[in-house]
């Protein structure tokens, strides 16, 4: 059986410094805001070539922070997709702002950005474009509008850690951007943890605050926060993943080239790497008319594959109170068509080669 994501490898990989790293903090005896988190900000920060990063709970605390910290609320509007894992569209309604979905451009999966001016009316605050399965979106027309119109752009950068957008590293670009370090995200703690990253220093301040009980100082509180801090194990860890993350989205880039090789001239869309782009390839997603009938070939010859997404937000059950009509004809044809193809950083040569076998003999059976 092939799995769709295996981790086991890669731990063992990086064993000894993780296990040193866990150790240090055990040791240490300080598991909240300490040294670890204060020092993976700082390289993560750099990584990215931001002034600041801050360290969540999740990619969905993230996110949500960032929406209420650039003060968007109720009666605020935030153009957004709806080709997105659902928590990038929660953070929004659950700061009681209201999404408004653009169709997505059929080649990147990302937002299509001459749609976006007509989405904008005088209650828009934000555009939050998706960098989904790794690839950037076309961001620097988003920052043209953004400034015409006087909008933020917050970038969900949870699916591209290290993509690149003409050399600039994503989440560099926008106002604020979002990250998860869910474990199987291509730099993923052993846990859930995200974090926000800025240039704006006043944003930055009110979001380690916002994160810790609205407080900057031990039991004096400024405002009504949360608790979502990244914990010192997690940061630990996520120290030494980061000074893999380069390698190991290598190794995604080289994988993905191999698949391009083996399934060219066959029946199923690959995935499209803008001139513009560095994709980092969290997901590798294939597009194919009978997307299901071949997922269950797939499955029966010992390969499990994913489907990302099967429902776009706008049409999830969860949605359907907020009466938002809009009909996203690429989006909802997109949902039917991807599959996602086993992609990890120790995904083999052999089992490419396999994946790829079983896909054609899918197309002659
Ligand atoms: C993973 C992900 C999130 C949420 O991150 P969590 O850490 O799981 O809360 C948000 N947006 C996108 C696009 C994601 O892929």
């Amino acid at each position: 059986m092939i799995q769709f994501v295996d981790l086991r490898k890669e731990y063992q990989e990086i064993k000894e410094e993780t296990d040193q790293a866990i150790q240090r903090v055990l040791e240490r005896g300080w598991f909240i805001l300490g040294k670890e988190l204060e020092t993976f900000e700082k390289e993560f920060s750099s990584y990215i070539g931001v002034k600041h990063a801050i360290g969540v709970n999740s990619g969905s605390d993230a996110l949500y922070l960032a929406i209420k910290a650039l003060g968007i609320g109720p009666g605020d509007e935030v153009i957004t997709v709806s080709h997105t894992f659902i928590s990038t569209v929660d953070a929004i309604v659950r700061n009681s702002a209201r999404p408004v979905f653009v169709d997505i451009g059929p080649e990147t999966y990302t937002i299509d950005v001459p749609q976006i001016e007509k989405a904008i009316t005088d209650r828009t605050k934000a555009i939050l474009p998706v960098h989904i399965y790794g690839h950037p979106a076309n961001i620097d027309p988003i920052i043209e509008i953004a400034e015409e119109y006087g909008l933020y752009v917050i970038e969900d950068a949870s699916q591209a850690h290290g993509a690149e957008y003409k050399g600039r590293k994503v989440g560099s670009i926008g106002h604020v951007a979002c990250f998860s370090f869910y474990p199987t995200k291509n730099l993923g703690a052993y846990g859930d943890a995200g974090a926000i990253v800025t240039n704006d220093d006043e944003l930055a301040e009110k979001l380690r605050m916002m994160r810790n009980y609205g407080s900057s100082k031990k039991y004096y509180h400024e405002f009504i926060g949360v608790n979502s801090r990244l914990d010192e194990i997690q940061a630990a860890i996520l120290r030494v993943k980061l000074r893999h993350l380069d390698e190991w989205n290598e190794r995604r880039r080289k994988i993905a080239e191999m698949y391009n090789e083996l399934l060219e001239n066959s029946d199923v869309i690959t995935p499209v790497e803008k001139e513009w782009a560095k994709h980092v390839y969290h997901l590798y997603v294939i597009r194919h008319k009978d997307r299901d009938k071949l997922q269950q070939y797939l499955l029966e010859n010992g390969i499990k594959t994913q489907i990302h997404y099967p429902v776009p937000v706008h049409l999830q059950k969860a949605y359907l109170d907020l009466g938002i009509r809009v009909k996203l004809p690429v989006t909802e044809r997109i949902s039917r068509e991807v599959l996602s193809l086993p992609m990890f950083t120790h995904l083999t040569y052999y089992e490419i080669k396999n994946i790829a076998k079983v896909m054609r003999d899918a197309s002659d059976s």
